[in-house]
């Protein structure tokens, strides 16, 4: 076969999983021999044969290997329950135990990834040889390597891992949106809930927040169908079946689900389900909706969960993903969660794999992207406290333009601020290029009170003009950038733009890190001092209180844990507005005592 330079997008999914390619300038998800354009994520070891997909389905339980994602790059500490006999490798990764072998999760993962390989290569009638694969958002490093080996292991040179969220929004076309807009993907499969919000501007994606469930999807409501047949039917628990009977009765009520998000009313029919006995009863949607409504709800904490971490009161959009998300009642909850009606335009089970398929096709030159002429190619911005990209001009903004804000200082007393100015989508300065660097000088004044304006214009021919001016004095100092703002090649703009799709929620984590480190070092000296103040009237128990809320600061901001760090700042936060409440009525005091 002739070789090409394809590069192959993957979903490699709990449940199922899909390939594509983008073919003639369009992504296409690519069938099997038998017309589905989606395998289900099982191997089967018999003797010396493996087999995948629908294949893998029909073998007998103790052969086959489920959701063997959820093993990937995890150790013991990270799992909580998996139905098999596990062992751990040397460095103390999960491997699993089959009748007659050991085998990593890398290379079971590696088996689903071969075949999708091959279904691209029977389709293409090509050999294919590059991929893009997409994990979930919170994925670590770990894991993410891992998911790198499998596809190694695979045969295929992994050019990217891509988030999944960010890979749904690329699927919905989400990334010509309008300026500046706030999207949420809700993505329910079969055995996990993810939740993102993401903000797309220009063609750039930034994570404001995620959360999410890992033990909550599909599975979950076909086996609380389950119980409900059982139930109706009089037959044993589900815990007291046979293996055979409980996975036959969970594929039925697997089944049975799906139906229901097309009919009002469905027959679950097993005949010789025990012995002589058929098992045989009608389930309703509306008896469905009713059984699943617990599962919706803790989906819409963690909606809430996610907008109250990224601040945000209203969304744009809201896109679905994951197989479970055809269900009507869920739309419904969305939509009420959110206020808004979800964008149902893609298959939710396809937009990941197809997301991944066009990140290929951008990598591999088969889309071709518009050029936009006159407009700035990449946001402009300065630095900002805590080593923050803070931008002024966001990437694709027209040309001429204009605009500014202002800063002050971080310390008393400071006479002078360093003004970084950066180029590029990420989310710390020292990701972005420097185009100039000056320093501006200003009238001493206690911390915070300084102002000075910062503004940025860029003229007809793409010069990059940057204005200082100390509000007090009104002193100007302008500087011009001599390194073309707008001149940039196109593959640098590429490089960078697909740089921030790909380490969008690393670099969120980091942002999020920063954020709480810089209040974190304000909080704690602040605490001290109030300790020393008001201490001795607090009581015990608040002492201890705080001083573990103290600890756990500490530790995290020691431990560089972005979310722990946040969470124990809070903490401490709480813990101490007593002691806050006390030192302004003790200041209180004070100023009345003084008043004659
Ligand atoms: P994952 O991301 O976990 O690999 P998918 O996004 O493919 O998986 O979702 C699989 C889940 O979606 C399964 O639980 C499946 O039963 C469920 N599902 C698929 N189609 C429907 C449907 N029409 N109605 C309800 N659930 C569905
Ligand atoms: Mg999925």
């Amino acid at each position: 076969m002739a070789m090409n330079n394809d590069i192959i997008g993957i979903d490699l999914g709990t449940t199922n999983s899909a390939v594509g390619v983008v073919d003639s300038g369009f992504p296409l998800l690519l069938a099997d021999q038998e017309g589905h354009r989606i395998q289900p994520s099982v191997v089967a070891y018999m003797g010396d044969d493996v087999l995948t997909g629908r294949a893998a389905e029909r073998c007998p339980a103790e052969s086959r290997v489920r959701s063997v994602k959820r093993l990937l790059g995890r150790k013991r500490q990270d799992l909580t329950h998996w139905d098999r006999p596990l062992n751990y490798d040397a460095n103390g990764f999960a491997m699993l135990q089959l009748s007659e072998k050991e085998v990593s999760p890398e290379e079971v993962s590696a088996e689903i990834l071969k075949a999708l390989k091959k279904i691209a290569e029977d389709r293409l009638e090509r050999a294919v040889e590059r991929a893009v694969i997409t994990v979930p958002a919170y994925f670590n490093d770990a894991q993410r390597a891992a998911t790198k080996r499998a596809g190694e292991l695979a045969g295929l040179k992994v050019e990217r891992i891509l988030s999944e969220p960010t890979a749904a929004a690329l699927a919905y076309g989400l990334s010509s949106m309008g300026d500046a807009s706030k999207i949420a993907v809700y993505d329910l499969g079969g055995g996990t809930f993810d939740i993102s919000v993401l903000e797309i501007k220009g063609g750039v994606f930034h994570v404001l927040a995620t959360a999410g469930d890992t033990a909550l999807g599909g599975d979950d409501m076909d086996e609380l169908l389950a119980q409900r047949v059982l139930g109706k039917t009089q037959f044993d628990s589900l815990a007291d079946l046979e293996i055979s009977q409980s996975q036959r009765l969970m594929k039925a009520c697997q089944q049975a689900k799906e139906q229901l998000s097309d009919f009002e009313e469905v027959d679950v029919k097993l005949p010789f389900f025990s012995g002589e006995r058929h098992l045989e009863c009608t389930l309703t949607r509306g008896e469905f909706n009713e059984l699943i409504r617990p599962l919706l709800i803790k989906t819409e904490k963690l909606c809430r969960q996610v907008m109250l971490d990224a601040d945000l009161e209203t969304i744009d959009t809201v896109i679905l993903v994951g197989g479970s998300t055809r269900i009507p009642a869920l739309r419904a909850h969305v939509e009420a969660i959110f206020g808004k009606t979800p964008d149902t335009s893609q298959h939710p089970d396809e937009a990941v794999a197809l997301g991944a398929v066009i990140q290929g096709g951008i990598l591999s030159g088969a889309v071709q992207k518009m050029v936009l002429l006159d407009v700035t190619p990449l946001s402009l911005g300065v630095e900002t406290f805590g080593g923050l990209m803070n931008v002024l001009i966001p990437r694709n903004t027209t040309i001429p333009c204009k605009a500014g804000e202002m800063f002050t200082n971080a310390e008393t007393n400071q006479r002078k601020m360093a003004l970084r100015v950066l180029q590029g989508e990420r989310e710390m300065a020292k990701d972005n290029w420097q185009l100039g660097q000056f320093s501006v000088e200003f009238q001493s004044a206690p911390k915070g009170q300084a102002r000075v304006g910062v503004q940025f214009s860029i003229d007809e021919n793409g010069i990059l003009e940057v204005l200082a001016r100390d509000t007090v004095t009104g002193e100007d100092t302008v500087v011009e950038i001599t390194s073309a703002a707008v001149d940039v090649t196109d593959d640098q703009v590429e490089s960078m733009v697909s740089e921030s799709v790909e380490y969008a929620f690393e670099d969120m984590s980091e942002r999020v890190f920063t954020e709480a480190r810089l209040k974190a070092e304000e909080l704690l000296p602040a605490v001290e001092e109030a300790l020393a103040q008001v201490g001795a009237e607090l009581d015990a128990d608040m002492l201890r209180e705080i001083s573990q809320a103290k600890r756990e600061v500490e530790e995290s901001l020691g431990r560089n844990d972005a979310n722990a760090l946040k969470a124990a700042v809070q903490v401490l936060d709480h813990s101490t507005e007593v002691m806050a409440a006390m030192l302004v009525e003790k200041a209180m005091e004070a100023i009345t005592m003084e008043t004659p």
